[in-house]
């Protein structure tokens, strides 16, 4: 259809950065096997903080101009997963990053948390009426840990699946068109104790200042909640190595040491190289019990 891959997977996220930190084995592995990987991102991420001194300037309480230098550090980091096609919702800057919950900015005209659930739906109903996906990602009710615009993220793509494939919603905006299978971001609980566990015994060996706690991972249910693990299976690790190389490309918002990373606070975690889901709508491709090892399983073109 339209030319386009058979497999096509499309993943909503919040910020530049929150792509490659959650999903940047998954996005680098069904790229590189051909799939067409589209991303969409709510905002600029213009509120981060910014980490490397040498750029604190780009702040928005000094120039104000992190939101565009944070296009370019997304570009950079598609280029190591070998995505192509990344969008922001909307058009760059339609959206404004929000603020942690009860952040004053949140109110502020053009904020992506005060944005109207259905207009900014909208916008998502073209690109996927567009790209046809069969497989959507994005997060939890929660947004994985609270963020209004991860929360506003969910809400937004839940949302658009229900109105792209809805016959009688804006004909202008494309074909309708059935999302097969949604899926959220997960991390299993038992792979946040092993991370941590690791993180504890390397000691001064981290090179943060200090440690994050399990409480930092967004996303965490028990085991049995996952449905889907996504990691290199062949012993090569390229695609964990993308992930590395994709969130280092996020200089300003994370900076990556071997097995370890930390954002603004300087708070080490682990960092994860295989990738957890619970799908939440659509068939299962495995078996009750046992994970998919494909986001397409079950899914024919
Ligand atoms: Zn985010």
């Amino acid at each position: 259809m339209n030319g386009l891959p058979a497999r096509r997977l499309l993943l909503v996220h919040a910020h530049p950065d929150d792509e490659s930190i959650n999903n940047g084995v998954t996005m680098a592995k069904y790229a590189a096997e051909g799939a067409h990987v589209a991303l969409v991102t709510c905002t600029l991420g213009e509120e981060g903080e910014v980490i490397p001194p040498a750029l604190a300037h780009l702040a928005p309480d000094r120039d104000d101009t992190l939101g565009p230098y944070r296009v370019g550090e997304l570009a950079a980091a598609m280029k190591e997963l070998g995505v192509t096609d990344h969008r922001f919702l909307g058009g760059p800057g339609r959206f404004r990053d929000s603020g942690m919950m009860g952040a004053e900015q949140n109110h502020r005209p053009g904020a992506f948390w005060a944005a109207d659930v259905d207009e900014a739906a909208a916008h998502l109903v073209e690109v996927i009426r567009e790209l046809r996906p069969q497989v959507l990602v994005t997060y939890d009710p929660d947004g994985g840990y609270g963020h209004p615009d991860h929360i506003q993220a969910h809400r937004v793509a839940t949302r658009a699946v229900e109105l792209a494939a809805e016959p009688s919603y804006r004909r202008d905006l494309g074909e309708p068109h059935e999302v097969r299978k949604v899926y959220w971001n997960r991390v299993p609980r038992s792979v946040v104790d092993e991370g941590f566990a690791r993180l504890r015994a390397a000691g001064t060996a981290v090179p943060f200042p200090g440690v994050a706690t399990e409480r930092d991972v967004p996303g965490v249910v028990p085991d049995e909640r996952i449905t889907a693990e996504i990691g290199d299976e062949d012993g090569r690790d390229a695609f964990a190595r993308a992930k590395a190389a994709a969130m280092r490309a996020h200089a300003t918002q994370v900076a990556v040491d071997g097995p370890f990373f930390a954002l603004s606070n300087d708070l080490a975690q682990p960092l994860f190289v295989r990738e957890y889901y619970e799908l939440v709508a659509g068939e299962p491709g495995a078996p009750a019990g046992e994970r998919e090892r494909d986001l397409f399983a079950g899914v024919s073109a």
